[in-house]
């Protein structure tokens, strides 16, 4: 049984994960969080002692950390007890926050891929690059970290294992879709930092088609589809970090993933990036003054988090897959959709935010119950998917499926009473 969380950031996601803790701090201990802005981690405080989001009486603290400091980080994790690390800060620092977890036997948590500021879009498969360099020194520490576990990557992983084990034999294709049918009010802004969103967008474009992979360039590749309460939506062939490890743990020769976008922001996007305003790479101003022009709009842009008062619409996000069952083809649709002003109301964040900082909460509390405490690093679709959909239609994120039964929650809790779990997965080296 582990106790006591340390989040690290304090942006759009760490409000989320924070107010779930707190709502769930009977399980989960003490709550810290720590971030660059001291002031940014206060204003968490002050809003779930608002909300009245504390399940009980407990340690709700603040503090300042440069987390790319691993003395600092460790220093910190001992100092407050915490036995669970939830990373929501920037994905530059996973490797820094990783290393202190290992170091002092904490378990870790993040929701989004490694990367390197000075890099974009490095070979496939992305996580062999960074994280899975450290999996042995996990396991020899007993440290679990979960890997990617916000709503995609994430929820999108546990889908698929999910269906893997329930509903086919075989899998043919995973297309992931993601689309945000939600309107911000604002002339332009990215739903979370936008140097992160930028660089998913910039280089190219990869997708697992035929058991290898494929490149693309962005917005080469567009698809419509037919969604439930969203209705119809474009989507374009995007690169996205669960590919790089549902390619490689789970036996699926096709997965693709599709994210929705406006023409205007395709627009905005193209006028930037052909001006190298969407450069990672220095350049020096007539003044002498080396900037990142990426780090240079992220500055002038709307900050994420100050959209959520304004935000209306829902979120979709789910896994179409086809496959074989009893010698017979199938498709079905695994999804969540997710209201804007609901999450606004309850959290004080949109809902992108939140449909990644429930996810890596609930996994925080399968680690606390020792449901999920493996002892090793793992991606998300090398966990039993079943307690984890379970807990999160518990906790404002629910499931639901459309095959050709109609379109109805998903209880796998009931589901799979009294059927074993068949695993299928292909476990790597
Ligand atoms: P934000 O940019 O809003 O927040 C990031 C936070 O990290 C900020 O508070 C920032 O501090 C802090 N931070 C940055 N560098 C450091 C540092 N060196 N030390 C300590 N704190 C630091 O991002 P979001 O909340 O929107 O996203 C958080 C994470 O969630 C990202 O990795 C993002 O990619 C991921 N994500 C995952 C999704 C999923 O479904 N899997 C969906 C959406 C996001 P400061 O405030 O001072 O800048």
């Amino acid at each position: 049984m582990k106790r006591n969380v340390l989040i690290i950031g304090a942006g759009g996601v760490s409000r989320v994960v924070a107010h779930k803790c707190a709502q769930n701090n009977a399980l989960l201990g003490n709550i810290h969080i720590a971030s660059r802005t001291l002031a940014k981690c206060h204003a968490i405080i002050e809003s779930i002692h608002d909300k009245g989001s504390m399940q009980r009486n407990g340690q709700l603290q603040a503090h300042m950390l440069d987390a790319m400091d691993v003395e600092a980080t460790k220093f910190l994790i001992r100092a407050t007890g915490s036995q669970i690390v939830i990373n929501v800060g920037s994905p530059f620092l996973n490797m820094s926050v990783l290393q202190a977890c290992i170091d002092t036997g904490a378990a870790y948590l993040d929701t989004a891929i490694h990367e390197d500021p000075a890099k974009v879009c490095e070979s496939p498969p992305w996580y062999a690059n960074y994280e899975w360099k450290r999996r042995q020194a996990c396991k020899n520490a007993r440290v679990t970290a979960v890997l990617g576990v916000g709503f995609d990557p994430g929820v999108v992983n546990a889908y698929a294992r999910y269906a893997m084990d329930t509903y086919f034999d075989s899998i043919e294709s995973i297309d992931i879709i993601d689309i945000n049918a939600g309107s911000h009010g604002r002339y332009f802004a990215t739903n979370f930092d936008p140097e992160i969103n930028f660089r998913e967008f910039t280089s190219t474009v990869w997708s697992w088609e035929n058991s290898a992979w494929k490149a693309n360039a962005i917005f080469e590749r567009s698809k419509e589809w037919d969604m439930p309460i969203i209705g119809k939506s474009t989507t374009y062939l995007t690169g996205h970090d669960e590919l790089h490890s549902m390619s490689q743990n789970l036996d699926v020769p096709n997965i693709r993933f599709w994210m929705g976008f406006s023409e205007h922001y395709i627009n905005v996007f193209t006028v930037l990036k052909t001006l190298g305003l969407l450069s990672e790479q220095p350049v020096l101003t007539a003044r002498g003054v080396e900037v990142v022009p990426l780090e240079v709009v992220k500055a002038v842009l709307p900050d994420p988090a100050s959209l959520a008062p304004d935000y209306t619409g829902k979120t979709y996000i789910g896994d179409l897959i086809k496959g074989d069952r009893d010698g017979q083809t199938q498709e079905i649709l695994i999804y969540n959709i997710c209201d804007h002003q609901t999450c606004f109301e309850e959290v004080g964040s949109q809902a992108i935010s939140y449909t990644a900082g429930v996810p890596v909460v609930a996994a925080a509390m399968l680690i606390a119950n020792g449901i999920w405490d493996v002892g090793e690093m793992v991606n998300v679709e090398e966990l039993d998917p079943q307690p984890f959909i379970a807990l999160m239609n518990r906790m404002g994120l629910v499931t639901r499926i459309r095959d050709s039964q109609g379109d109805r929650v998903v209880d796998p809790e009931q589901e799979m009473v009294g059927k074993p779990l068949t695993s299928k997965l292909v476990k790597y080296g």
